[in-house]
């Protein structure tokens, strides 16, 4: 425990995903209060990095072959030359009712 001389100082949480203790540093504390964060981080370092490469991995940028509008797709497109739609064009393309 180190105590600063801003006040802070070092705390133990506990992460809700793995259930580690992790030290809280009386800098990221100092980091928090001036954001004006008022909640404690509920993951570790480990759980927070692992959660962003999650969401990077599963989001991909793609442009609409049909209306050049750029989206975010949920799954990597299997095939880098194949057409990708965005979901307005994808559902009038492929899930408009057959006259
Ligand atoms: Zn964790
Ligand atoms: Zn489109």
């Amino acid at each position: 425990m180190s105590q600063m001389a801003n006040g802070f100082e070092d705390k133990t949480l506990k992460c809700k995903d793995c259930g580690n203790d992790f030290i809280w540093t009386a800098g990221e504390q100092e980091f928090f209060s001036k954001k004006g964060f008022t909640n404690k981080p509920a993951r570790c370092k480990d759980c927070r990095q692992k959660n962003r490469q999650k969401v990077e991995a599963e989001y991909f940028k793609v442009t609409c072959a049909n209306c050049q509008q750029i989206g975010e797709v949920l799954f990597k497109p299997a095939n880098p030359d194949s057409p990708i739609y965005c979901k307005k064009c994808f559902e009038e393309k492929f899930l408009s009712p057959v006259a």
